[in-house]
């Protein structure tokens, strides 16, 4: 008999570092090997619920037609109704959507709060799209996955190259289907129809709550311990200036055009005018030009990448000279670098728990847009530092009580509340 050929999924053929949703399941496995998950609940979790595929066509302001394809994964609802991000860029592929939609469901479930995960994306590159073209392709898009959305559902929220603008108009095409207006659709949207007050600058102060807490844990002391923070973007640039406001010396900042270093500390306020004033960090006066690479390598207490997945890989891992990575973006880190930052003991606050800040003043938006009634910013920033607090607290305990790395506890704590979820609402059959 002719022995059966190997079928290689797809995702075995890519370079496995780098593919997100191997990363995130080599973490996943890892967890539900030390939780003893029961294979049924296992198979589940390690699934998308719905996975969907668009095609986009949108007419281009110089009269001809393109077509983009657009993805929304729902990864689990087990808990609530989906949410996550959409993000616009030409590296979008369903893999990474889906990993980061897995992302979000242990996220909500590390911080406790009553959602699912979810994320979309486009491909595209939205610097090279007209404001009017960027909105037909964002009408049509939300128009094209119109079923899942909902406040009930799937709730989508900035991510990557989109804002509140792109909220307003997904908020819009979402209720003129209606026929009347549903501000809960989204979050993430201007304050004046809607948004929370505080959620900007929710996932930079959540990512500063954090690393405090780190610095704290580890008898660092605050005051002039140094930060680098990769991305300048709305993450890490209030990352970076809630923390110089703290008395932290930012040595280094940079974005996709390259970084500064500057050893007395980069006064974050002038940085972000300048990239107010100049789109990019490029040509900044105040520090020496470093590349991204050697952002990571320097010497600081804190090294924050809030830039974009697989910056910290097994080449680099091993010149990483930070005491605490606080992960401002999803998925920074490789599995393979994580093993070599664990050997040299740096103490890494994950991505489901460092980020968090973000979805977790999402879920204040929600509640206060189907409440209709609006808190003011210290309310929301009280409760978010209620949140983050607790959860740093609620995973270094589950780190120490299972003797694993804070990766793997917020993985654990994570899948252990969505695994008992399912196990009480059984199946449906
Ligand atoms: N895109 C953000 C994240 O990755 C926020 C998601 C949300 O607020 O729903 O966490």
């Amino acid at each position: 008999m002719k022995p059966a050929r190997k079928i290689v999924p797809p995702t075995e053929a890519a370079p496995s570092e780098e593919n997100p949703f191997e990363a995130m399941m080599q973490r996943f496995d890892q967890a539900a090997e030390r939780l003893s998950l029961d294979p049924g609940v296992y198979k589940i979790l390690r699934t998308p619920e719905k996975q969907l595929i668009t095609s986009i066509p949108v007419m281009m302001d110089n009269g001809e037609l393109e077509v983009f394809r657009g993805y929304r994964v729902l990864y689990n609802t087990s808990r609530g109704p989906a949410k996550g991000g959409i993000r616009f860029d030409l590296n979008v592929t369903l893999d990474e959507v889906t990993a980061l939609a897995a992302w979000m469901t242990w996220k909500c479930a590390v911080v406790n709060i009553p959602f699912g995960g979810a994320k979309g994306g486009v491909v595209c590159d939205p610097f090279r799209l007209s404001q009017s073209e960027l909105e037909r392709l964002t009408r049509r898009y939300t128009a094209s996955i119109l079923d899942v959305l909902g406040p009930e559902s799937d709730v989508p929220a900035p991510d990557l190259n989109t804002n509140e603008q792109v909220m307003a108009w997904i908020m819009d095409t979402y209720s003129m289907h209606k026929r009347h207006t549903v501000t809960a659709v989204v979050t993430g949207k201007p304050i004046i129809m809607g948004g929370s007050a505080g959620r900007r600058e929710a996932t930079g102060r959540g990512v500063q709550m954090v690393v405090k807490q780190a610095l704290r844990e580890l008898k660092l002391p605050l005051h002039g311990a140094r930060v680098a923070v990769q991305g300048f973007g709305n993450v890490g640039s209030v990352a970076a200036r809630l923390l110089e406001a703290d008395g932290l010396t930012v040595v280094a900042i940079s974005d996709k055009t390259g970084g500064v270093y500057n050893s007395q500390g980069i006064y974050t306020d002038a940085a972000s005018r300048w990239v107010h004033e100049n789109r990019f960090l490029e040509g900044f006066p105040h520090g020496e030009r470093i590349t991204n690479e050697q952002l990571l390598e320097l010497e600081v207490d804190v090294l924050i990448p809030a830039a974009l997945e697989n910056v910290i890989t097994r080449r680099n891992a091993p010149n990483v000279q930070a005491r605490i990575i606080a992960e401002g973006a999803n998925g920074p880190t490789t599995a393979l670098a994580d093993k070599i930052l664990d050997e040299k003991g740096v103490f890494v606050i994950p991505d489901i728990l460092a980020n968090a800040g973000g979805v977790t003043v999402s879920y204040f938006e929600w509640v206060q847009n189907r409440e209709g009634y609006f808190w003011s910013e210290e309310v929301v920033n009280q409760r978010l530092r209620d949140v983050m607090i607790q959860s740093f607290e609620h995973v270094l305990q589950y780190s120490r009580q299972h003797n694993v790395n804070l990766r793997t506890a917020a993985y654990m704590l994570a899948i252990d509340r969505v695994a008992a979820v399912h196990r009480l609402r059984g199946i449906y059959a």
